[in-house]
């Protein structure tokens, strides 16, 4: 057992159980302008619970403007006096709660609306804003330096927004905790090509422009959301396993892939289904772009978006990330490594299958190259703090980790534990301590010691 684990649960149980007995009958409050993440406490809102987000977009690359309107189909958590939306920057110039007109305000990244009436615990309703203006891309250290979110490309648009982007292009309780369906409708100039999550419901041309409807019916992260518009030569089929795939490359990089993007998804999206568990979302593909600035990859739910860097063993990683991170999602940002830690150790996993490297030998590569002074073994992979979220200690210190696991537990437990892991947190969220408390269930094992060692111990462990 993970001891701190049963202590915080029991206080939580506690404040939950007190909090339903003031709030059934209290009176509206308003709903908290964050929801609790020690890394980014603005993101994500309380008091309500999103279910739905319908998107409508025109944007114009000529301009660089985004016009939206984004309804918002929610339930009350609690009776709300008013409750707050996340946007970065953009105007907004009207905003309706269940149809009629309702105040709000602006501070910061947050929207604070007031309804015409409060909204009563465990209603469900429908709050819609509309809102535009030039969407800017984030900067600063937290994705290896590189700019994030909303993109603008020679042709159009990257939209890649993890951790905090996904508010810079659409109203949301932007936090992976809070997690919907979408309905993503894009207005661009026609002949351009609007790619985003789920299934595509339909494109059509009229007039100078196109109009194309995508629906996600699987619950998504904010961030793992995408409107990436360009011209794009788009390839669809159906895996050998029985997925539907979209693949979608930019014409520019037509020549210069030295791997089968398309062929390399398929692949890694059947062979996945046999080591996790079945594919948990509707359809595979790839997003390949030209955009150089963005020195990432982002696992886009059912579409990974990759700029110009490319290989297999990206494409098997971000393909990892459908289960972990955007199936089993993180319940805090400090849990990042439950996404990197499992997707890198993916990629051992993939060389394993090849046949090229063991994992036992790629494990070992890492460890060896890094002397115990080495800074990397200072980031503590359990809590790595905000600006280094994404440092590489994260990722591979997190796959040493799975690796040291496995060893010890072995490989029949190991391969249950994986799947048992996504089917248990499919399309939900997780953290470390559920981990833990899976691997001990499935194991037999204590395995308290391994984890503080290896997740929560700066310095270099022992073998
Ligand atoms: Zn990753």
């Amino acid at each position: 057992m993970a001891l701190s684990r049963s202590a915080r649960w029991g206080a939580l149980a506690t404040a939950a159980a007190s909090f339903l007995v003031i709030s059934a009958s209290s009176a509206p409050t308003p709903g908290a302008d964050g929801i609790g993440d020690v890394y980014f406490p603005q993101l994500g809102n309380g008091g309500f619970d999103a279910r739905h987000y319908d998107l409508a977009l025109a944007y114009d690359p000529g301009t660089d403007r985004l016009d939206g309107r984004t309804t918002i189909t929610a339930r009350a958590t609690q009776n709300l006096s008013s409750f707050d939306l996340d946007l970065q920057k953009l105007e907004v110039s009207r905003v309706e709660v269940d149809g009629r007109k309702a105040k709000f305000t602006r501070s910061g990244d947050e929207i604070r609306i007031t309804p015409r009436g409060a909204v009563r615990k465990g209603r469900t309703f429908e709050v819609t804003v509309a809102y535009g203006g030039v969407p800017e891309p984030l900067g600063g250290p937290i994705v290896f330096g590189s700019d994030y979110g909303w993109m603008k490309t020679a042709d159009g648009v990257f939209v890649a927004c993890e951790p905090n982007a996904a508010s810079t292009w659409f109203p949301s309780s932007d936090h992976p905790s809070d997690k919907a369906a979408y309905d993503i409708r894009i207005k661009a100039p026609r002949g351009l090509t609007a790619v985003s999550n789920g299934r595509l419901v339909s494109t059509y041309d009229k007039g100078a422009s196109t109009y194309t409807h995508w629906r996600e019916t699987k619950p998504m992260a904010t961030y793992l959301a995408t409107a990436t518009i360009g011209k794009f030569d788009v390839r669809t089929g159906t895996t050998p396993g029985g997925t539907p795939i979209y693949v979608a490359i930019d014409p520019v990089l037509a020549n210069g892939n030295d791997v089968d993007v398309y062929g390399v998804t398929a692949e890694a999206t059947d062979y996945w289904s046999q080591v996790f568990g079945p594919y948990p979302f509707e359809e595979t593909g790839a997003i390949v772009d030209d955009m150089p600035q963005a020195g990432f990859s982002l696992e886009v739910q059912s579409k990974p978006a990759y700029s110009a860097v490319r290989n297999e063993s990206t494409i098997v990683h971000e393909l990892a990330h459908q289960w972990f991170g955007d199936s089993v999602s993180v319940a805090h940002w400090k849990d990042i490594w439950l996404n990197e830690g499992f997707a890198t150790y993916a990629q051992w996993l993939w060389a394993e299958h090849r046949g090229t490297r063991s994992a036992h030998d790629s494990f070992l590569a890492g460890y060896d190259s890094r002397p115990a002074a080495n800074a990397f073994w200072q980031t503590v992979v359990g809590d790595p703090q905000r600006d280094t979220m994404f440092a590489s200690a994260v990722y591979q210190r997190g796959a040493m980790t799975l690796q040291v696991l496995r060893e010890r537990i072995g490989d029949k437990a190991f391969f249950k534990l994986l799947p048992a892991w996504t089917e248990l947190h499919r399309y939900g969220n997780a953290d470390t301590d559920d981990f833990v408390r899976l691997a001990e269930r499935i194991s037999g094992r204590q395995l308290d010691d391994l984890f503080r060692t290896w997740l929560f111990t700066p310095g270099k462990p022992s073998l």
